[in-house]
């Protein structure tokens, strides 16, 4: 198993263009509004170009062709010709001369984000090689399935945004992370493989529908987005239960406690789950046999 780095500046102006156009409840304000900031008041042509992208990110959301699988697993020189063959030709020149017109503010951010990406990145290789993290995520392989690659892109918030992000809805094997800052490389992979979590459990075919007694538990607050389904929401508690905060991190690094987001969970659900982690045999079978249990 093998967890690849990367980071580009394509990709990181992909990303502004993210947060900037709104288009999704994944897309913060917080970080538009801190981004704007920087880059000093839009020409009108870039507020349209926004609209333009906005508007095909809707448009192909999180299918496997769409802009943001194309900026995050190709590599950078091929990005553009990637657009041609999974966009329909009119959006992806759409696309590509809306990112141009936006070009010159994003080199505006990109000056100092430039330095803190690439800090960013030599910490996270510095983190893949503890042996610690090197054994949780052979528990990983254990609990889930073997995989043979995983790519991390990793992206830069803005300095003040002191939250970690990370997505996988860019498909299997591929997920990002984002983050202000490199003291925080070693949350940054644990949420990352969190984020590789959803991957494998895709891989499975599994999608949540939340039994009763379950559904009951999670009417509790449960401080996730409120846009995310119910089923969504179990993924996510079910995740979380392993990583970024959850069981493995407290095995393996003996440092984080268990998130409180998983209190929202039944008590038996954790220890069914715990169980199967402990007796660590056939266990992607035996996760299997919970999910079924868990869901109908
Ligand atoms: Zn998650």
């Amino acid at each position: 198993m093998k967890l690849k780095i990367v980071s580009g500046k394509k990709k990181q102006f992909f990303f502004y263009a993210y947060h900037l156009s709104l288009w999704h409840y994944s897309a913060y304000k917080e970080i538009s509004d801190s981004l704007r900031k920087k880059m000093g008041i839009l020409l009108k042509q870039e507020e349209l170009a926004l609209r333009e992208i906005r508007k095909i990110l809707k448009k192909y959301s999180f299918d496997n062709s769409a802009p943001a699988s194309v900026y995050y697993r190709h590599d950078e020189k091929s990005i553009e010709q990637n657009l041609f063959n999974s966009l329909e030709t009119s959006d992806a020149k759409i696309f590509i001369e809306s990112m141009k017109i936006l070009n010159s503010k994003f080199e505006i951010l990109w000056k100092t984000d430039s330095r803190r990406s690439s800090e960013i990145v030599t910490y996270l290789k510095q983190v893949l090689k503890d042996e610690k993290v090197i054994s949780l995520i052979s528990d990983i392989e254990i609990i889930f399935s073997p995989f043979k690659k995983l790519q991390v892109v990793a992206l830069v918030y803005p300095e003040e945004f002191k939250h970690i992000g990370g997505s996988a809805n860019t498909g299997l094997g591929i997920c990002t992370i984002e983050l202000s800052d490199s003291n925080r490389a070693q949350e940054g992979i644990l949420v990352a493989l969190h984020e590789l979590t959803h991957s494998l459990l895709r891989e499975y075919g599994y999608s949540f529908e939340v039994r009763k007694p379950l559904r009951n538990s999670l009417k509790r607050k449960v401080p996730f987005s409120k846009e995310m389904t119910k089923s969504e929401t179990l993924e996510e508690l079910f995740l979380r239960f392993f990583l970024p905060d959850g069981y493995l991190a407290k095995k393996h690094l003996n440092q984080i406690t268990l998130d409180s987001a998983l209190e929202a969970a039944p008590q038996s659900f954790h220890n069914e789950i715990l169980n199967v982690v402990d007796e660590k045999k056939t266990i992607s079978q035996e996760l299997i046999r919970i999910f079924k249990k868990n869901s109908t």
